[in-house]
């Protein structure tokens, strides 16, 4: 029987802030992109790498705003994140061929949410028979090393001009 995955993202902390801090909130300056895992500053929204990825190349899309529900976001907020869910798409595609990608949001703890109080959009790139890998990989924590690398990969992608 095949099982359809549709992930409960527990861990999703990124790099850099303090405990108490939302890791969503960035700050203004950008010395800190590169050890957050930023990948893009749009005007109302970021792409930033998930540090405790569900799936190598797991990525998100984040308003700049601290807000938990998608009816907060105002129409420029929305039109601007559409857009990025779509250029990663397609950069996921370019940078890992992936076999399918996930793209999606949990509102509220109940549905999976790890950091309710500030929206994310995930998209993971997945693999036909990347179910069993996964399950090994579960709690099994990311050397850094190894996100850099991906870093780079993709931050090449949003480097280009579109
Ligand atoms: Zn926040």
């Amino acid at each position: 029987m095949k099982k359809v995955l549709w992930a409960p993202w527990r861990i999703e902390y990124i790099l850099g802030p303090k405990p108490d801090e939302c890791v969503f909130c960035l700050p203004e300056h950008t010395q800190e992109d590169q050890e957050r895992l930023i990948l893009e500053r749009g005007k109302l929204c970021f792409v930033v790498m998930n540090k405790f990825p569900y799936q190598s190349g797991h990525i998100m899309v984040t308003p700049y705003r601290h807000v938990s529900c998608l009816t907060e976001l105002n129409s420029e907020e929305l039109q601007e994140i559409i857009f990025y869910l779509q250029k990663c798409t397609q950069i996921l595609k370019q940078c890992f061929h992936p076999d399918g990608i996930n793209v999606g949001l949990n509102i509220g703890e109940a549905a999976g949410a790890g950091i309710e109080e500030h929206l994310h959009f995930h998209l993971v790139p997945r693999w036909i028979g990347d179910h069993s890998f996964m399950a090994v990989m579960n709690d099994t924590s990311v050397l850094p090393e190894c996100l850099f690398n991906t870093y780079r990969k993709l931050k090449k992608y949003f480097n280009q001009k579109t």
